[in-house]
């Protein structure tokens, strides 16, 4: 993907603050930080979404993300973290290559969590919901 940002910084094509990497994956600072240590892990071959990658790839991107949490939690003593995807617009995703967002999080920050992202509450019974997902 030769316009993809996030292909550019996976292959070194731009700069960005690459804290760790590994055969699959990248690990950068976000360019604007919603907290200390804001890190984006991403996979060094184009995907949009997770629907789109290998499940190799899936992995590996995983266990980079633990492996950025421990660094992140040992090195500046955050007291929580959110991490997660915005996935499609609907979902908040501006960069069109998946990453997934790590956020530390310190008591008393002012932050919220991810009960604050939406509330949208289905009209349908959680029987029907289960029925059309089992
Ligand atoms: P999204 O809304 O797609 O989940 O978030 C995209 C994230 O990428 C944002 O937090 C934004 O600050 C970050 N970002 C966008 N462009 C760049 C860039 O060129 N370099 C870095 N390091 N982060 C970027
Ligand atoms: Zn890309």
């Amino acid at each position: 993907m030769e316009e993809c940002i996030f292909c550019k910084i996976a292959n070194s094509e731009i700069p960005a603050k690459i804290i760790a990497e590994s055969e699959k994956s990248t690990a950068f600072l976000d360019v604007n930080p919603l907290s200390k240590g804001h890190t984006l892990v991403v996979p060094k071959s184009h995907a949009e979404t997770v629907l789109d990658l290998s499940e190799e790839d899936w992995c590996d991107m995983n266990r980079l993300v633990k492996d950025v949490v421990a660094r992140i939690y040992d090195r500046l003593s955050p007291d929580g973290f959110n991490i997660g995807i915005n996935m499609h617009k609907a979902g908040g995703q501006a960069v069109e290559h998946i990453h997934i967002h790590i956020i530390p999080r310190w008591q008393g920050d002012g932050g919220g969590s991810v009960h604050t992202i939406v509330h949208n509450p289905p009209q349908e019974s959680l029987e029907e919901i289960h029925a059309q997902l089992s």
